[in-house]
């Protein structure tokens, strides 16, 4: 076989990034100046919608995440504004439990249709995944049918509030967690992909976890995707890529996993979180 048959024309992307045109300005500033990440797009959120759109992109899953407390409000007030704007776009929201009313807010947004649920990108955030100052937020998340978006894995860069440990002690408490791992658990591939065999809730993303350039290539065998490829999801984490996207695609095509794999990755899993 020299090509993967049945690739889906149209695939959802459940990892990209949206944020407000300054903070997008001013986060690709600090990629730059912190981890010497230069931004192959710097474009700002409608020209992401187009770009993905015109890439074959059906559904774009975005999220954004607040980095310090008193930000979340404005943020999600725009997220709004964009689903709104763009009525096949799903959203992650962005939650600090610092907040004043950040239940309050937590339990209205959820009752959006194309609000998944909250991103926490605890590496930035700088709390644990088990902090009791988020259990009211996911028992609101469960009762609701919703899910997390969770940057928990130590890679590229680590520090302690992120990791395969912290994770399972989440996992212990909340063992049907609904919650997205985002970087496929990079750098602790194995243990992150064994999570799936035990914990019903959780699924991986693919970012840069298959960018063969970037130092987090996945670190597994391959029948390890194949195996589990109805827990896995395509995403892109576009536009903060410094390899070009296509790049994690090929990757995953030169594989050659099974037609059924493509299928559940790149489009299936996706509609199913979506419940299309
Ligand atoms: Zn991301």
């Amino acid at each position: 076989m020299d090509s993967v048959q049945n690739f889906p024309d149209k695939i959802i992307d459940f990892h990209v990034h949206l944020f407000p045109d300054k903070l997008f300005d001013a986060i690709w500033k600090y990629f730059a100046s912190t981890y010497g990440f230069n931004i192959l797009h710097e474009i700002h959120y409608q020209e992401c919608i187009d770009y993905l759109t015109k890439q074959g992109v059906e559904y774009i899953v975005y999220s954004n995440y607040a980095h310090k407390k008193g930000i979340a409000k404005d943020l999600n007030k725009w997220n709004l504004k964009v689903l709104d704007e763009y009525p096949g776009l799903y959203c992650f929201a962005a939650y600090h439990p610092d907040d004043d009313d950040a239940l309050a807010m937590a339990r209205d947004l959820l009752d959006h249709p194309r609000i998944l649920g909250f991103k926490l990108q605890l590496l930035v955030q700088m709390f644990y995944p088990d902090d009791e100052r988020l259990f009211p937020l996911y028992e609101m998340i469960m009762e609701k049918g919703k899910r997390l978006l969770l940057h928990v894995g130590n890679g590229p860069v680590g520090n302690s509030y992120v990791g395969i440990e912290n994770f399972r002690r989440l996992l212990e408490r909340y063992p049907d967690l609904p919650a997205n791992v985002a970087h496929m658990g990079a750098m602790e591939y194995g243990a992150f992909t064994e999570l799936l065999d035990r914990f019903p809730g959780i699924f991986l993303d693919t970012t840069w976890a298959f960018l063969p350039r970037s130092g987090l290539m996945f670190d597994q065998k391959v029948e390890v995707l194949e195996n589990h490829k109805e827990r896995i999801l395509y995403g892109s984490d576009f536009p903060n890529l410094i390899y070009p996207r296509e790049e994690e695609i090929n990757c995953l095509k030169g594989f050659y996993l099974s037609n059924d794999f493509y299928q559940r990755v790149f489009r299936d899993n996706g509609l199913q979180l979506l419940g299309k």
